[in-house]
């Protein structure tokens, strides 16, 4: 199996009805790079930036930062990677940077909400980004939105370090992205607005599942109460691809369910065309694209979803459909 994976790395990722899909890797750490060639990524779509931070004993300096990012965006070639702001707090504690325990860390205070909060370290880090990738494409997200007004908050403090660091004259990267992760079940009943803040967005269904079904995604004793792979679950991803059609922007799923063959399947069924998984994944990803008949796929899955008197599982109805 192994052997017949590597083999498929050059095999271009297309579906057997000629569609292109973008299979992308996570990655956060200098020793993930080398798997970009040898898993034949097509770019890394998730870089979990938290992860240089989680392992350091003191906060890394700007320097160190811009170095770091530098060095993937070096690996990564032509291929794009979509650098994460840092997602801390919740289950992912810096041992250096006091925070007051909590009772429900996962809905505390985290991510873009202590980032926007302590806009110190969210500056020094989109500085070293923007440094890193002068002359460049930069694609930055960010983690965690719940509504329009920190998105907004965002983009401003984003394009503030932008101009910051055109008038003193340093190189910049010659384009620049934005984009949200879909992640709060808030965000997705205003997508039309949110899109028009941003230029991409990327759906985080780790959490996305874990608010929607209100399941610790860490605890197996109530996360396997609930399939990722349910209607309404899938009416939420699709509503998703929708809303980016309509408004021309580019969506992507960077959640673990990427990397899972049948939840793949799910989701280029629901319309996606690029996702982002652990990179040993792609080529079992890939082995099922080449087989699969999308458009195919697409009808038979809408008709499902749209029948209220289905007798089996959307689960059930993939596998069938697998074999
Ligand atoms: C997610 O939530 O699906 C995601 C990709 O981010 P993380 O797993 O790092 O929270
Ligand atoms: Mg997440």
């Amino acid at each position: 199996r192994q052997e017949r994976y590597r083999a498929l790395r050059d095999t271009p990722a297309r579906s057997r009805d000629g569609q292109d899909v973008d299979l992308m890797m996570n990655a956060g750490l200098l020793v993930d790079l080398p798997h970009l060639d040898q898993a034949g990524a097509a770019g890394i779509g998730l870089f979990r930036t938290e992860l240089q931070f989680m392992i350091a004993s003191a906060m890394p300096r700007a320097s160190e930062q811009e170095r770091f990012y530098a060095a993937v965006l070096e690996a990564a070639g032509e291929r794009p990677v979509t650098f994460r702001t840092l997602d801390i707090g919740g289950d992912k504690v810096l041992p250096y940077l006091h925070q007051s325990p909590e009772e429900n860390p996962a809905l505390g205070y985290r991510a873009l909400r202590l980032a926007l909060d302590r806009p110190g370290l969210m500056r020094t880090q989109l500085r070293a980004l923007m440094r890193a990738a002068s002359g460049r494409d930069l694609r930055i997200m960010v983690p965690m939105v719940s509504d329009l007004s920190e998105m907004r908050q965002a983009r401003d403090l984003i394009s503030r370090e932008f101009k910051h660091l055109t008038r003193f004259g340093h190189h910049l990267p010659h384009r620049l992205q934005l984009g949200a992760m879909i992640e709060v079940p808030s965000i997705l009943y205003q997508l039309d607005e949110l899109m028009q803040l941003v230029d991409f967005v990327s759906v985080g269904s780790n959490d996305l599942f874990q608010f929607f079904f209100a399941v610790d995604r860490g605890n197996a004793q109530v996360a396997n109460r609930f399939d990722d792979l349910s209607p309404p679950f899938a009416k939420a991803l699709r509503d998703i691809v929708e809303a980016g059609r309509r408004n021309s922007v580019g969506v992507t799923l960077c959640g673990e369910m990427a990397g899972r063959p049948l939840s793949a399947m799910a989701l280029l069924g629901l319309g996606f065309r690029s996702i982002s998984m652990t990179s040993s994944a792609i080529g079992p990803v890939k082995a099922m694209l080449i087989e699969l008949d999308i458009a195919d796929l697409e009808a038979k899955m809408t008709a499902f979803l749209a029948d209220g008197r289905r007798r089996t599982t959307l689960r059930r109805f993939l596998e069938d459909y697998a074999t």
